[in-house]
């Protein structure tokens, strides 16, 4: 069998270790990487999938530089101009214009975002690509990793990236560990036709039950993502359709009107993780190996694509044959504190949101007025989620 000597290894071909491959190698590094599951082609006429996600500016941006944006079906993506935000006593809005940008993201399947940039991948013909191939085995030395792979493959790398998800085996076996907070909650998703089409709005209401999400999709329809205590998603699960769109209805007053029908309903279980470091010897966490939020500010696979940008910055310096640790070290820090301060606020957002009592309906309002009314925290609060402040990574912001 082949053993690789290659200086990046990249474990997890998802979007962000896809997006990561792309831009290391782009910055001239030799890149491998492994993925277990060979993507599915999507042919262009399939129905939206339900496993759709938000993209801020700044994320498009990391994109474009990987390959991948320009080969992403335009038609498979909606663009939102505005956010509505809603509570039991107060609401806020934001649009795109006034804080002078064209759109406020773009909604996007998660399966055609990692076609596109596989297929960059391909084009480019930098990354040497494994896979179907799963990590089986790593040892970390003071200057090398090995890796064993499922297909009797070996290699040795300068250095390792775990891009291999939530529930991230790496992580595991090199022993990081890691906070969980399971909510008690599952993400119902399934894409609804209203009344009028929603043209470019996404809209969240908190409900008693858990923030309930309405995405515009390119065909008008809304991809809906509702957190639902667990006791509840059985249930909802479980009705037929009539049943289930007089319950959301019951609970939706968006500017769409009620909703008719609707998709295919599925659930996502929701757990918070942080894994407690992000860098151990010559591996790296990026994406969801480092850390999962809850999906109500649409945050997860931005703060992955921010990684795989961070980790490009902070290695521009690095040649193979040097130590790792002091740009490893810079990685660490700026990707911890960013995301653990976005993490944290979500999570407050969410238990505070969801709570019945006149403290937290107060809370919110008291939020919600704040935002709607104090320019420096709506600007600020803007260019974060569009990942274009300070502290995102260059590619994001320029
Ligand atoms: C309901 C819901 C709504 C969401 N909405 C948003 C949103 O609006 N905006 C947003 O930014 N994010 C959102 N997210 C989060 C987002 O979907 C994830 O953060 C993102 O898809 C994770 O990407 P990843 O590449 O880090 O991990 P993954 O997509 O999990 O990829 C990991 C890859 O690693 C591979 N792998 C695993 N183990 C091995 C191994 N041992 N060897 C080789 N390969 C391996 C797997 O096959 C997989 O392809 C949402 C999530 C949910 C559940």
């Amino acid at each position: 069998m082949k053993r690789f000597d290659i200086g990046i290894a990249i474990c997890g071909g998802g979007v962000a270790g896809a997006v990561c491959a792309g831009l290391l190698a782009e910055s001239g590094r030799s890149v491998a990487l492994i993925e277990a599951r060979q993507p599915q082609w999507q042919p262009p006429e399939t129905d939206f999938d339900l496993r759709v996600v938000a993209i801020s500016p700044g994320s498009a941006r990391i994109l474009a530089s990987a390959g991948g944006l320009a080969l992403h079906n335009p038609a498979r993506r909606a663009e939102y101009r505005r956010m509505q935000v809603c509570a039991a006593t107060a609401a806020v809005e934001f649009s795109a214009q006034e804080h002078g940008l064209d759109q406020l993201g773009w909604i996007a399947e998660v399966p055609a975002l990692q076609q596109a940039q596989w297929q960059a991948l391909d084009r480019r013909g930098q990354v040497h690509i494994l896979a179907p191939a799963r990590v089986d085995s790593m040892e970390l030395r003071a200057d090398s990793v090995r890796l064993g792979l499922d297909n009797g493959q070996t290699l040795r790398a300068g250095l390792l990236v775990a891009a291999d998800g939530a529930r991230s085996r790496l992580r595991q076996m090199a022993g990081i560990i890691t906070e969980q907070w399971h909510y008690n909650q599952a993400a119902l998703v399934t894409h609804l036709t209203t009344e009028t089409a929603n043209d470019g709005i996404a809209w969240q209401r908190f409900t008693e039950h858990g923030p309930l999400a309405l995405l515009p999709l390119p065909d008008g329809r809304s991809s809906i993502v509702w957190s639902q205590p667990d006791g509840r998603i059985q249930k909802l699960l479980a009705m037929d359709e009539d049943d289930f769109l007089d319950e959301l209805n019951a609970h939706q007053d968006s500017p769409f009107g009620s909703g008719l029908s609707c998709s295919d309903r599925h659930s996502f279980p929701l757990i918070r993780r942080q894994a407690r470091r992000l860098v151990h010897q010559r591996l790296v966490l990026l994406g969801d190996a480092a850390r999962n939020v809850h999906p109500l500010a649409g945050q997860g696979l931005n703060l992955g694509l921010a990684d795989a940008a961070a980790l490009a910055e902070v290695l521009e310096s690095w040649q193979p044959n040097q130590d790792p640790a002091a740009a490893l070290a810079r990685y660490q820090r700026w990707r911890l504190g960013a995301a653990s301060l976005i993490a944290s606020g979500i999570h407050a957002i969410n238990e505070i949101g969801h709570g019945p009592s006149p403290f937290n309906t107060g809370l919110m309002g008291l939020g919600f007025r704040v935002a709607s009314r104090l320019w420096p925290a709506r600007e600020a609060f803007v260019k974060r989620a569009c990942g274009l402040d300070a502290d995102s990574p260059r590619l994001s912001r320029s």
